[in-house]
């Protein structure tokens, strides 16, 4: 079944001591937590509907994930869904997720759940039963005990069929609080199915509710790291491609491709990280369509198996051993450019070189060799 999501992120936080949509969690925004995780799950486009003056964080919070796109809140919270129906009504998908941006751990599991109640349902939305004892209360003093039986705890996402959503939501009375999407389908006399929830797509709304939500997030990924090793002949040439970036030189490196052994070494760190072989796998030297190609195709494949995982790259660092050419004053471009090719921030990257002090085929001059690590996060 096609899905689109919007991800109401409107909420000003006042309990929360700020909007908390923004807000890092396991060094990522909340927002973007709950977008991956859709996107992941299978969603082919993503609104998200922010508030006027939020935009700029909204758009830094999910950098970089193209399905992703804005649109502007309305005053109340039915108006921003609304807004975020219309921005899919174009190329209409068959169920839309409705989601709260402060709830960032949904699990594919859910999405999948509430996309087959679907099948027989115009809504679907994920519910736990009330396990307090609930009371009537009036000033600090109980009024009564109220049954728990029948009563249950409704979460999001919630999963609607397209049409059904926006038909309930033109119908749905005007100045009335509509408290969740629903709602709007129980009113226009639809039928919305329960499926269990999940404790973790819990909401954050007080402050100290992110201290429980960093202990999950840390259970949600790993930390993984890779290495490579890589090492060139030098032949007769007048410029050498090292990281990216063509130095000119009395020599050049000998490779099938444009021999970067800088690229090599990190392509294979990152492959090493995700466990997925080496660049010879990928890139066979006996392909002819690899003859001479720019290696920073090389590592760019890398880079987007790792997104692919759901992962993210945290830090790259190569390290250059050779006697010549020197390297320091390249070393910026360098790095500039594998921060450009991986889309990572400049202090993620870090390229160093050294000499082997005469000793060895670097030391010979016989060749160059590098060797690199990489950080990555992927999903437990
Ligand atoms: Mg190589």
């Amino acid at each position: 079944m096609v899905f689109d999501a919007i991800i109401a992120a409107g909420g000003s936080g006042s309990r929360a001591g700020g909007p908390k949509q923004w807000r890092l969690l396991g060094g990522k925004p909340v927002a973007r937590w709950s977008a991956e995780a859709l996107l992941e799950a299978g969603a082919r486009r993503i609104v998200a509907v922010t508030p006027a003056g939020a935009e700029a964080e909204a758009r830094e919070a999910l950098a970089g994930l193209s399905q992703v796109s804005f649109a502007a809140g309305g005053a109340t919270r039915a108006d921003s869904v609304r807004a975020g129906l219309k921005a899919l009504a174009e190329d209409a998908p068959e169920a839309v997720l409705v989601h709260d941006a402060a709830r960032p751990f949904v699990t594919s599991a859910i999405v999948d759940a509430l996309l087959s109640a679907l099948g027989g349902a115009d809504g679907a939305v994920p519910a736990l039963p009330v396990a307090d004892t609930l009371k009537r209360a009036d000033g600090g003093r109980i009024e009564s005990t109220v049954s728990r039986e029948g009563l249950w705890r409704v979460q999001t996402p919630q999963a609607f069929r397209y049409r059904a959503l926006v038909e309930a939501h033109a119908a749905w009375p005007a100045g009335e609080e509509m408290t969740d999407d629903a709602g709007a389908i129980e009113r226009a006399g639809g039928k919305v199915a329960l499926v269990p929830g999940d404790p973790r797509l819990m909401k954050l709304t007080y402050p100290e509710d992110f201290a429980m939500a960093e202990a999950l997030a840390a259970q949600a990924r790993v930390t993984r790291i890779g290495q490579g090793f890589d090492a060139h002949r030098w032949g007769p040439g007048e410029s050498v491609w090292l990281c990216g970036v063509e130095i000119p030189h009395d020599q050049t490196l000998i490779g099938h491709s444009d021999a970067d052994a800088g690229l090599h070494a990190l392509t294979d760190a990152l492959l090493g990280a995700i466990g997925a072989g080496d660049i010879g796998d990928h890139f066979p030297p006996t392909d002819p369509q690899w003859k001479g190609a720019s290696s920073d195709r090389f590592l760019a494949h890398a880079a987007g198996m790792v997104r692919a995982r759901g992962g993210r790259i945290l830090n790259v660092d190569v390290t250059l051993i050779c006697e010549r050419p020197k390297v320091k004053p390249h070393r910026e471009a360098m790095r500039a450019r594998v921060a450009e090719i991986l889309d990572l921030p400049l202090d993620a990257v870090s390229v160093k070189a050294t000499t082997t002090e005469g000793m060895g085929f670097p030391g010979r001059g016989e060749g160059l060799a590098a060797q690199a690590v990489a950080g990555v996060e992927l999903p437990a």
